[in-house]
């Protein structure tokens, strides 16, 4: 008997310390992190009413303890959807919670059975390790780091194995439970690995938070908060990586600069609240009207750069003139405002610093033809071709 109350011990010690720690990332506003913490909380009230068993009434260290370890693992799985951004539950999940507390009133009150209680609990733990080992490879976020969220779904299955394992055992009477506590080998290797499951999915949470922490983090600095655009910085390296893809590839890559007319007469006239709204409405038109694979970046203030992948200087000029034509004819959605675009084509050695040059040159010919238009760059043998604007 001791040497599984001192394994239940351990259990409630590494609960305590799990809970600490996803307390430490509540403030964060991770999604997950409070039902993760409010059952480990739980865990730690059933394992410990669990140690108490005949010193409490038998509903206590029995029913309760029981009912607690069910809903418990229903809020980790909850906690696990709720962090993919899933629905919660399904009502059949309420429904066989319920369940099995009525069978298991049944087993300790009506006809005392321990192995099926252990068989019918152990099959539902093993459900429940599943569907997170399930959620969590499904739902995985395609664009981060794979390691965090293997770990977890590894954990939970390795733990449902274990689970079934033990249902079967008990189930199909390879042995027999005298007590939850009983210090039968087999009773003790089930609890010990049983108990190491507790840490290892609250480190898979933690590292779950962190992820999403981190992917914060690198969305702060690679993404322009007001227009939605890659922050300059990140625009380059995404321009440099296209242009050795190209290279390779030996596809063409085209770059346009575009800059907001006037804009100063815009924040004068309407206000700098109604111009960082301008901003952030030309951000998200460009969103939407970029092709998947392009990039779209804010070089700064009111200037911003397109980068069109396997696509001609002649395509790209159409593009941003159809985008200038939208932009030029929308009425009443927002301040009104145009931009003008400088758009030239990577040349076979170019430099990314040569080819924003050029589009530069373009984009203050473009100014100079009385703005709200596109311009292509000067060739080295004659005039940019000019779109001109209408009416
Ligand atoms: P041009 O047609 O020649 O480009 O004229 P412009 O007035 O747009 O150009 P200029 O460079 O003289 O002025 C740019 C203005 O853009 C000045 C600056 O206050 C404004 N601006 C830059 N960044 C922001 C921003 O984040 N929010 C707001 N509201 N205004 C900004
Ligand atoms: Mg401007
Ligand atoms: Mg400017």
């Amino acid at each position: 008997m001791p040497s599984t109350v001192a394994l239940l011990g351990v259990a409630i010690m590494s609960c305590v310390m799990s809970a600490a720690v996803l307390a430490s990332l509540l403030r964060a506003g991770v999604a997950g992190v409070p039902r993760w913490c409010a059952a480990y909380g739980m865990f730690t009230v059933a394992l410990a009413l669990v140690i108490a068993g005949t010193h409490v009434p038998m509903w206590l260290g029995t029913m309760v303890s029981h009912t607690l370890f069910l809903v418990a693992s229903l809020v980790i799985l909850q906690g696990v959807r709720e962090f993919f951004g899933r629905p919660l539950a399904s009502p059949m999940e309420y429904v066989l919670v319920v369940a099995i507390c009525v069978v298991m009133f049944y087993l300790t009150y009506v006809d005392s059975n321990l192995d099926a209680r252990v068989t019918i609990s152990s099959a539902y733990f093993a459900y429940v390790r599943v569907a997170i080992a399930w959620t969590a490879v499904r739902y995985r976020p395609p664009k981060r780091p794979k390691y965090n969220y293997y770990f977890l779904a590894i954990s939970a299955f390795v733990g449902a194995q274990l689970h079934a394992a033990r249902a079967m055992t008990y189930g199909f009477g390879f042995d027999h439970q005298t007590a939850f506590l009983d210090p039968s080998p087999l009773n003790v290797a089930f609890l010990g690995l049983g108990i190491l499951s507790f840490p290892f999915m609250s480190i898979a949470m933690v590292m779950l938070a962190h992820d999403q922490l981190a992917q914060r983090m690198e969305r702060l600095a690679t993404i322009d908060e007001l227009t939605g655009a890659l922050v300059r910085r990140a625009f380059m390296e995404r321009a440099e990586s296209a242009m050795v893809t190209a290279r390779a590839r030996g596809t063409p890559l085209a770059l346009a600069i575009l800059d907001i007319d006037n804009f100063k007469a815009v924040n004068d006239r309407y206000g700098h609240a109604a111009g960082d709204r301008a901003l952030a409405h030309f951000g998200a038109m460009v969103s939407k009207w970029l092709r998947p694979g392009d990039s779209f970046g804010r070089l700064g203030g009111e200037e911003f750069a397109v980068l069109f992948r396997s696509t001609r200087e002649a395509e790209a000029l159409q593009l941003t003139n159809g985008l200038r034509a939208v932009v030029a004819a929308r009425h009443g959605d927002s301040t009104p405002y145009t931009f003008s675009a400088g758009v030239d084509e990577f040349e076979r050695g170019d430099t990314l610093a040569r080819v924003m040059v050029r589009a530069d040159a373009a984009l203050y010919a473009a100014k100079a033809l009385g703005r709200d238009c596109v311009v292509t760059a000067q060739a080295d043998d004659g005039p940019g071709e000019r779109i001109e604007q209408p009416g």
